[in-house]
């Protein structure tokens, strides 16, 4: 089963008729950030573009600059905004809370220690 059909089969249920395991299972599944892609065009790491209300990422066309050190530059052949980076888009949908993962993490220690 994949993860995201894992997730929603066990985020379908009611809370109380989750096991302690599935409850961390799915804690764990619903805070862990997803993995940003890489520019499905080029390849090039994505930025973020907006923040805030679920995050989008693009392809700008910036890199570092050799002749001005710290500086960027636009990729030759890329303009601001440009079809490239509209088709480039993509939305983080998932909202995680490092605080609740961390949170898990610890329990689900705690918990193991308690067994042994
Ligand atoms: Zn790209």
């Amino acid at each position: 089963m994949s993860n995201i059909k894992r997730e929603r089969e066990l985020a379908n249920r009611e809370p109380h008729e989750l096991t302690t395991d599935e409850l961390l299972e799915l804690v764990r599944m619903q805070h862990t950030a997803d993995e940003i892609p890489a520019c499905r065009i080029c390849g090039e790491t994505l930025w973020i573009v907006r923040s805030g209300g679920g995050r989008v990422w693009a392809c700008s066309g910036l890199e570092d600059d050799p002749e001005n050190a710290g500086r960027l530059r636009r990729r030759i052949g890329r303009s601001e905004a440009d079809d490239h980076y509209a088709r480039s888009k993509w939305e983080q949908y998932r909202h995680t809370d490092p605080f609740v993962l961390e949170l898990a993490i610890r329990y689900e220690r705690a918990m193991k220690k308690d067994k042994v």
